[in-house]
């Protein structure tokens, strides 16, 4: 999940494979900065604190305790505390895998530690992406298994049959113009990650999000659902179905 914005720092500085599932957890340094900082820890600029301050109603911790964390958690570091989790995530990643075209599987893990890409995933190829923030700042293991599903979802839609993928894009519209994409949109169903997901700028955003949503949050979705008028309803169910079917289809 969750915002897809295509990621500003540079990679790699280092790595190291693991072995369950090939993948390898690049680690970028975030740069520059004149706010305070530790030796090892990650450097936060006064144009990054401030943009924090500007969102800090959609965060879980104030600024400083963010600023604090990156500090804290330099590659090393966030290595070392987060390596159950990470294998824990390549087990999913290699599952989830398992349903797609070869060409298309996922092999790379890249935890991207620059304060720039707080709450940002994204997939280029075959290497998801996903900030640090997710773990050293979000912290809840519902919403990092809702960011893989989401770029999954991705990945299950360019599979599509392009017959099928014309009606998810004509379902698309038809909930667009009843302003209904507010129901797929994963951050009303996200817990500390609010701002997760944009069903509203494109097709495949709609299904990514209702792919994660439909593995996810199947009976929280369907309990909104009860407040809406049935012939909408109708519509939801069949995307639903389609990506369900997404996940039988090789
Ligand atoms: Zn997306």
């Amino acid at each position: 999940m969750q915002r897809d914005a295509r990621r500003s720092g540079s990679l790699p500085a280092s790595g190291f494979r693991h072995a369950g599932c090939l993948a390898i957890f690049w680690i970028a340094a975030a740069c520059c900065g004149c706010r305070g900082t530790n030796e090892s820890g990650v450097r936060i600029t006064m144009t990054q604190y401030e943009q924090l301050k500007d969102i800090e109603t959609e965060l879980p911790l104030s600024p400083d305790s963010i600023a604090a964390r990156y500090e804290r958690f330099d590659s090393a570091t966030f290595r070392s505390r987060y390596r159950e989790k990470l294998n824990v995530i390549c087990a999913l990643i290699d599952s989830l895998d398992l349903g797609v075209p070869d060409s298309l599987r996922i092999d790379t893990l890249s935890i991207d530690h620059s304060v720039g890409s707080l709450g940002e995933a994204a997939r280029q190829k075959r290497t998801i992406f996903i900030s640090s923030s997710y773990f050293i700042i979000f912290d809840d293991a519902r919403v990092i298994r809702s960011v893989v599903f989401h770029e999954f979802g991705h990945l299950r839609y360019s599979a599509l049959p392009s017959a099928v993928r014309s009606d998810v894009d004509s379902l698309w519209t038809y909930l667009q113009h009843g302003s209904l994409l507010y129901l797929l949109h994963d951050g009303e169903y996200s817990g500390n990650a609010r701002f997760g997901g944009h069903p509203n700028d494109s097709p495949t955003e709609m299904f990514a999000s209702t792919f994660n949503l439909t593995n996810n949050r199947l009976d929280e979705l369907q309990a909104r659902l009860q407040y809406v008028d049935p012939t909408h309803v109708m519509v939801i169910r069949h995307l639903i179905g389609i990506v369900r079917s997404s996940l039988t289809r090789p």
